[in-house]
């Protein structure tokens, strides 16, 4: 069911979305404790993410790793192309962080180019959820990183281009990313992200990175940020090599 391409990895089903699709996670060939967990395409609009994710797997073997991944956190908004999930609901604003809000927000449409991203072209009405942790697909996640506890979490986005490390993230490692990809390293995203995952991360203390690619196809993305991102998920004990 994997495809031939993939080598090493358990896939296992961490729970199901809203529309009874199945959320997938990608683990190590071997037990044990995981160095990290990368996921991707928690919204369904930045497919791309979802793409990278999946040459990662390609191009890494599940023997060569301690991370797993989660290559589409938000199947039902990657089939729809929108960036929530089938109820509506942005699911980086429905996390239980103290940051939850529940007012609606509003983001830019899908794929909506980089020079029209001003503050009118806000029209993409998103719910936070009626409460805090309402959807399946936040609570799968949840539950996942429970149970693996990584010591770091990537969470990849678009189409922002920056690195945002969030808690106690090894220093070199935001410096390695974000030489490898000539990323900036920002504190903040720009605007308040209430309910977001990397909140939630915060608020249960584990280190989290934000890690927003640029508006381009998916060979300019893979040339720019698989080197880095391979070397994060192959280096021994989450370290990443000098
Ligand atoms: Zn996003």
């Amino acid at each position: 069911m994997t495809g031939n391409l993939l080598d090493g990895w358990r896939v296992e089903e961490y729970g199901r979305s809203r529309d009874g699709v199945a959320l997938r996670v990608f683990l190590p060939a071997a037990d044990g404790p995981v160095t990290g967990l990368l996921i991707a395409a928690q919204h369904g609009e930045e497919a791309v993410t979802a793409l990278l994710a999946r040459r990662l797997l390609e191009r890494v073997s599940g023997h060569g790793t301690r991370w797993a991944m989660v290559p589409v956190a938000n199947p039902d908004g990657l089939i729809n192309g929108t960036r929530q999930n089938a109820a509506g609901v942005d699911l980086n604003r429905n996390f239980p962080a103290t940051t939850w809000r529940p007012d609606e927000s509003f983001t830019y449409p899908p794929g909506i180019e980089d020079e029209r991203r001003v503050l009118a072209n806000r029209t993409n009405l998103s719910s936070p959820g009626d409460h805090a942790g309402s959807e399946p697909e936040t609570r799968a996640l949840m539950a996942l990183v429970e149970r693996l506890q990584p010591p770091l979490v990537l969470d990849l986005h678009s189409p922002l281009e920056l690195v945002l490390p969030r808690g106690d993230v090894p220093a070199a490692v935001v410096e390695a990313l974000s030489r490898a990809a000539e990323l900036p390293v920002v504190d903040d995203v720009g605007g308040p992200c209430p309910g977001a995952f990397d909140d939630w991360l915060l608020d249960v203390g584990i280190p989290g990175i934000v890690y927003e690619v640029e508006h381009a196809g998916l060979p300019a993305l893979c040339t720019r940020h698989l080197p880095g991102l391979e070397a994060l998920v192959r280096a021994p004990n989450g370290a990443m090599p000098s």
